[in-house]
């Protein structure tokens, strides 16, 4: 493996929220090495003249599913594995050359994606999964019309992103299941949803016991549950049964947000997801009453950002789109930014994203010990957060585990 020195850079420093000047930093094994302003040049270092680039670390996107090649979930579950993998394999290259080269997949990848990565087979960002999402019967991941009374058969498809289970032993067997097979967090749907046939929004989903006996596999495991929520009352009932990553929010109150982050819990607003829906539904064939599901959690969403930022409540980068919506990426960062500040959405896409990952130190940073997930900009994203949308094309280079997977600074 090659190793790099990046001189003449400025350094984003995320917890900081500032650029350092004058510091380089040595890439050896794939890791940072070193970060200094007078670092030895060995023979067999390669050198790369950043010419007063911001060098930041690479960015987590905390809430994506990348076995969504459509937004017809029943079309992807029912895809033969091997095409689901590819195609996944497609939307994570694409995904890291927007300079994500961390992805926490919140219901479909397996450990294959993720081994499949690390083994170079596919050039991809690092995969954090769960496996499959855990949905009770009739909740947001069961993919069955309500003529359909057959038991759930494509529940472990790779194209599938839930899993149906029902019951506090059987949901305690699906979250052994998960961690069994590489899951480092489980996931629930624990609230109803605007993309699945059946559920209301408002519906609270899976009993206190399920959520508490996956809370405790979780834990015991060192990990930490995952939850889909949207309304107050169902982030709130799930806060207090021990669930940590409160996935998109988009109706919390005030009260609800303060004992979320008193608990410890990190929130992942998925703005983009409501956006690109109310952008293309018409397109995509959306009702009357879908819309007015997509606007009640559009206008939520824009309204919790305060709400979650002004209780102290971290809040982690996440996108959550489905199919051709992927092509909305980076507008989150847009979103983000009409309330909080560049700082503020650096770090949820950098420190938060690592904490949530429970890569803390290996992600997120530029300090010696974590992985040589480097991004090359084009200015700095803390003056212009503009640089990191358009797709990548503010990065010159991108460096996922040490090795360029965009290179274009023309040595
Ligand atoms: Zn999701």
């Amino acid at each position: 493996m090659t190793n790099y020195l990046f001189t003449g850079g400025k350094l984003l420093d995320a917890e900081a929220g500032i650029v350092k000047d004058g510091l380089d930093v040595l890439v050896e094994n794939g890791r940072i090495a070193a970060v200094g302003s007078t670092l030895p040049r060995s023979a067999d270092t390669t050198e790369i003249a950043l010419d007063g680039r911001t060098l930041m670390p690479g960015l987590i996107d905390c809430h994506v599913h990348v076995v969504a090649e459509t937004l017809d979930l029943w079309a992807n579950a029912i895809a033969p594995d091997s095409l689901a993998a590819f195609r996944a394999a497609r939307v994570m290259n694409e995904m890291l050359l927007r300079g994500f080269t961390t992805l926490r997949d919140l219901g479909g990848a397996d450990y294959g994606l993720v081994q499949a990565v690390e083994q170079g087979l596919i050039v991809g960002p690092r995969l954090v999964i769960c496996g499959k999402g855990l949905t009770m019967t009739g909740g947001h991941s069961d993919q069955r019309k309500r003529t359909d009374d057959r038991e759930p058969a494509l529940d472990t498809r790779l194209g599938s992103m839930g899993y149906t289970v029902d019951g506090v032993d059987n949901v305690r067997a699906a979250a052994r299941k998960m961690i069994k097979e590489g899951a480092t967090f489980i996931k629930v749907m624990a609230n109803g949803g605007v993309s699945s046939p059946n559920d209301p929004i408002h519906s609270i989903q899976f009993s206190a016991d399920e959520i508490r006996a996956m809370v405790e596999e979780a834990e015991n495991a060192g990990y930490y549950v995952s939850a889909h929520l949207y309304t107050d009352k169902a982030i709130s009932r799930c806060v207090e049964l021990g669930v940590r990553s409160l996935e998109h929010c988009n109706l919390i109150e005030p009260e609800t947000a303060h004992r979320a982050a008193e608990k410890g819990c990190i929130a992942v607003p998925t703005l983009v997801a409501y956006e690109g829906l109310a952008l293309d539904g018409k397109e995509l064939g959306l009702g009357e009453a879908e819309f007015a599901k997509i606007e009640v959690v559009r206008q939520g969403g824009m309204r919790s950002l305060a709400i979650m930022r002004d209780a102290g409540l971290p809040m982690a980068f996440g996108s959550d789109l489905l199919g051709s919506l992927r092509k909305y990426h980076c507008m989150e960062f847009e979103l983000l930014a009409k309330v909080l500040t560049p700082a503020e959405v650096i770090r949820s896409a950098t420190l938060v994203g690592a904490k949530l990952c429970q890569m803390e130190g290996q992600l997120g940073v530029i300090a010696p010990g974590a992985f040589a997930d480097l991004l090359v900009v084009d200015g700095n994203p803390l003056d212009d957060l503009k640089l990191l949308q358009d797709d990548g094309a503010h990065m010159p280079a991108i460096m996922a585990r040490g090795a360029f997977v965009k290179d274009q600074l023309g040595r």
